[in-house]
């Protein structure tokens, strides 16, 4: 990193110590993390300027693109803060079959990515033998990654689509203070959540979990905690982004979560988890035109652009004001290779598997 950037005599001294200690390798502690996340004047532009010199040792120049599918926007849940909420009866709901999930794949495939992410809210009524369907399906015919995110479902259901070839699943513990979680997901725990990931560890699924910045209540020492979390479970990507407010949601008139914070958040998560993949979310492009090229030199390292065809996109309202509500998946990719070109980056060429040892080629099977 630039020289300079350590030796400004405005870093607090135990700031620039945690950033030598994360630049030498060695894990922070949680005063240490919680300091960092308290960054503030020059001290912004050190932890930025680390974040990018670990990542582009760790994990490198390569921006992997994931196209994201939403093929369904029902949801069985309620949490407060998301638009897709059950309790949401302003919202025009879709079911998108099967067939023209796997059509929309392999129109995401003829643009070159190589990872499909099939998300959708908590819609049981694709039950586990359909989405089996759909991967194999989708393994079958395309050269890709397939990454489930369809929230929570029973072990042997994760253990089927594993089993039927998919890569990846997210699910992000959203908060790692557990009142603040049950009181956000009604009805659920961060345990049962924890429990989860656990599972598709075991299941050799590459994990990815993460939370939101700024949700009501949550403190710097939660947000500490949840980057703690992530790097108990060892998670292979973590998605970091704000909480945005959603005119449909109890939690309308709350104030969302800054682009500040979040992007603070995010450099000091690649310093705790150096080999993770960690997205410059949507939602940090939502609440910023250029939130997502900050991302990516905040420590970011993938892009998840939306391949829903445009006439479904404008009802996944999870939150307001999403990035390319009108557009069609043809002419998202040019713009995010722009975006990533632009900062002297490199688009991913491969599936974009974790870095840890295990993935990629020769990976371990599932186990039981
Ligand atoms: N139903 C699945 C996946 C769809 S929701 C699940 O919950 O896991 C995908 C993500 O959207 C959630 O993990 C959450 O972090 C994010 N999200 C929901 N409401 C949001 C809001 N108001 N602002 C920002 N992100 C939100
Ligand atoms: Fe459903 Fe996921 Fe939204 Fe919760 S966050 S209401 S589970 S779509």
């Amino acid at each position: 990193m630039d020289a300079d950037g350590l030796s400004k005599s405005s870093l607090r001294p135990t700031v620039k110590r945690s950033l030598e200690r994360a630049l030498a390798g060695r894990p922070l502690d949680r005063d240490e993390i919680i300091e960092l996340l308290q960054s503030h004047g020059p001290e912004v532009e050190a932890l930025r300027a680390a974040a990018d010199e670990v990542r582009r040792r760790s994990v490198g120049d390569a921006v992997h693109l994931r196209g994201v599918i939403e093929f369904s926007n029902y949801c069985r849940r309620n949490c407060l803060y998301c638009g897709l909420r059950a309790g949401n009866g302003d919202l025009e709901r879709y079911r998108i079959d099967p067939d023209e999930i796997v059509d929309i794949a392999g129109r995401a495939g003829k643009l070159g990515y190589r990872t499909i992410v099939l998300q959708s809210g908590e819609d049981v009524t694709y039950d586990a033998d359909t989405l089996v369907w759909v991967v194999r399906r989708i393994k079958g015919d395309l050269d890709a990654a397939v990454t489930i995110a369809v929230g929570d479902r029973p072990r042997d259901e994760y253990k089927a689509w594993r089993e039927a070839g998919a890569d990846r699943y997210l699910l992000k513990h959203e908060t790692a203070d557990p009142e603040l979680f049950s009181r956000l997901r009604p009805g659920t725990a961060l345990a049962e959540r924890v429990e989860h990931l656990r599972w598709l560890k075991e299941l050799g699924y590459q994990v990815g979990s993460g939370n939101m910045i700024g949700l009501p209540g949550q403190t710097i020492a939660s947000i500490a905690d949840d980057l703690l979390l992530l790097r108990e479970l060892d998670v292979e990507m973590a998605g970091i982004g704000p909480f945005i407010p959603n005119d449909q949601t109890p939690l309308a008139d709350r104030p969302g979560g800054s682009l500040d914070q979040t992007l603070i958040t995010l450099a000091t998560a690649r310093l705790v988890l150096p080999f993770a993949h960690l997205p410059a979310t949507t939602a940090t492009g939502s609440i910023d035109p250029r939130g997502r090229q900050k991302a990516l030199s905040f420590g970011a390292n993938v892009i998840m652009p939306n391949v829903t065809p445009g006439r479904y996109r404008q009802d996944y309202r999870i939150y307001p004001n999403k990035i390319c509500l009108t557009e069609e998946p043809e002419n998202c990719r040019p713009c995010v290779e722009a975006i990533i070109t632009s900062l002297g980056r490199t688009v991913g060429r491969d599936y974009g598997h974790s870095p840890k040892a295990g993935f990629g080629p020769g990976r371990v099977e599932p186990t039981a």
